[in-house]
């Protein structure tokens, strides 16, 4: 595959979360002048995400064709980023209050195996997910009784060991039968964020600006591209590019409002909660995933494993992880939605040490109902927070990528992170239309980053990151780094 020769064009990415980073490092692994502006100190700094969401089986609201789009990106996800993923799969369990059944995601499950299977049939590596026979595979009361009675294994491998802890902890009369588990993996935020800088830092065709803030983005009119101002160790510049990707994350609107981009998109406020469980001594848990109606004291609850004991919790109510007012629209004068200034606050400074212990513990209880001995868990540090876009008007949207509402615009409007390798191929398709590159780079996957990164130097990165933002350096780590 081949780059147009000498192709000199400018691309300028605002936002290093998942969205700006993806790109640069795919655009600037093909050899394209890109300029990458952070204005926080690392990559990867924004709201934060720990779920692969390969098949949309947390979110039952959503359509088919959603869930099935989840999973072809997050496929492509696991291909361009291995060394982001946690390779430990999902419990799936219905407590006992909900109204509907485990049969009723029995549908669905169906057809994502169908499409996992189309998937490999068209391209064997593919095969992300282990073996589309085990992409989901369900318990009955008798068999998790059966477990229940096994020993813990140190490293599971195999589905029922890694049912073994759920059997032995999980409060069966507060849940339906059968269980669900399926290969929904883990991500690691950190890992992303210093692979991402490692890789960055050594290609030549990438300018990596962080701890730099835009503040002005003009049209060029001569070159028809675009002007952009920021601040840079207190000195202001303005220099010329002839394509600018907006990946400012839920800042998107701002830099839309000085363009003057038509726009519809949304803002919501969220938080995770860090525990620490003395308690379970080393015990290699799944994630457990309790389904619930969104909003109501019954809401989703998320049981999501870290090494070292620590654990990240959801909880979809108001007292946890939702919060009064915490999703807003963009209005008629503006592309930004404005979000209540506590909510800035919390983002901008930082969280008040009694609303971290409250929500953790609220947390820590929601999901003791169903898993009783982790009431002893304890607050393991800062919550994991911040806004996301959601663009348009349905806040339930799962799945979206970018828009061009202007010439030589890309709007990068992601939800979930593994929607990144679609939005990258729509700019591609951009790029080829302008002449940066040459059609047959369309949907390339294969890229250097992916297998050659140093795992001590990355590990360490990705840990001084962690340590630098005030969380445990165990967050920084995986589980399970390869797939069984
Ligand atoms: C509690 C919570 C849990 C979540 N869990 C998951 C999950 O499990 N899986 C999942 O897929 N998604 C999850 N999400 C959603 C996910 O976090 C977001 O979709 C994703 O982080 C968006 O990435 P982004 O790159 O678009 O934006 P961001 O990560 O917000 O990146 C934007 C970047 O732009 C920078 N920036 C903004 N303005 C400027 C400027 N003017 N100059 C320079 N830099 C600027 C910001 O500093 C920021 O780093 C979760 C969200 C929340 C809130």
């Amino acid at each position: 595959m081949s780059m147009i020769e000498d192709n000199k064009a400018k691309i300028a990415i605002i936002g290093g979360g998942a969205a700006g980073s993806s790109a640069a490092l795919y655009f600037g692994q093909l050899g394209l002048n890109v300029t990458l502006f952070e204005k926080d100190a690392s990559l990867v700094s924004g709201p934060p995400w720990c779920h692969l969401h390969a098949g949309g089986n947390l979110y039952r609201e959503i359509s088919d064709a959603q869930c099935v789009t989840l999973l072809k990106q997050s496929i492509d996800f696991l291909r361009f980023y291995p060394f982001v993923v946690d390779y430990r799969p999902t419990v799936i369990v219905l407590p006992t209050t909900d109204s509907s059944s485990p049969e009723a995601l029995l549908p669905r499950l169906k057809l994502l195996t169908a499409e996992y299977k189309a998937h490999i049939a068209k391209d064997p590596e593919n095969e992300v997910l282990g073996k589309p026979e085990n992409y989901y595979q369900i318990y009955t009361k008798d068999e998790i009784k059966r477990l229940r009675e096994k020993e813990l294994v140190k490293t599971p491998k195999t589905s029922d060991e890694w049912m073994i802890p759920v059997a032995k902890n999980i409060d069966f009369d507060k849940v339906q039968f059968p269980l669900v588990m399926v290969q929904e993996y883990g991500l690691n935020l950190f890992r992303l964020a210093a692979g991402a800088e490692m890789t960055l830092e050594a290609l030549d065709s990438v300018t990596l600006n962080t701890n730099t803030i835009v503040y002005n983005v003009q049209q060029n009119v001569e070159t028809e591209g675009w002007n952009i101002s920021y601040v840079k160790e207190d000195v202001s510049h303005t220099d010329s590019f002839d394509y600018l990707i907006n990946a400012a994350g839920f800042k998107t609107g701002k830099i839309d409002d000085l363009l003057g981009a038509p726009c519809k998109s949304m803002v919501e406020f969220k938080a995770a909660y860090v525990s620490h469980w003395d308690g379970c001594e080393g015990t290699q848990f799944p994630e457990i995933v309790f389904h619930g109606e969104r909003g109501t004291p019954r809401g989703m609850g998320q049981f999501t494993p870290y090494p070292g004991g620590y654990f990240q919790l959801h909880g979809m109510t108001k007292e946890i992880t939702l919060y009064e007012d915490g999703l807003v629209a963009n209005s008629l004068v503006s592309c930004q939605p404005r979000l209540g200034q506590d909510f800035i606050d919390k983002i901008e400074k930082s969280w008040t040490e009694k609303e971290t212990e409250k929500r953790t513990k609220a947390a820590i209880e929601h999901l003791s109902q169903y898993i009783p001995s982790f009431h002893t868990a304890t607050v393991g540090s800062k919550p994991l927070f911040g806004a996301q876009q959601i663009p348009g008007d349905d806040p339930t949207l799962r799945v979206a990528e970018v828009s061009f509402p202007r010439e030589r615009y890309a709007r990068c409007e992601i939800v979930k992170v593994s929607s990144v390798l679609d939005m990258v191929d729509a700019i591609t398709k951009q790029f080829v239309d302008l002449g940066y590159v040459e059609a047959n780079i369309l949907g390339k996957r294969d890229f250097p980053h992916a297998i050659q990164l140093d795992e001590d130097a990355l590990r360490q990165r990705a840990e001084s990151i962690a340590a630098e933002r005030h969380y445990p350096r165990d967050l920084a780590n995986r589980n399970i780094s390869k797939q069984v």
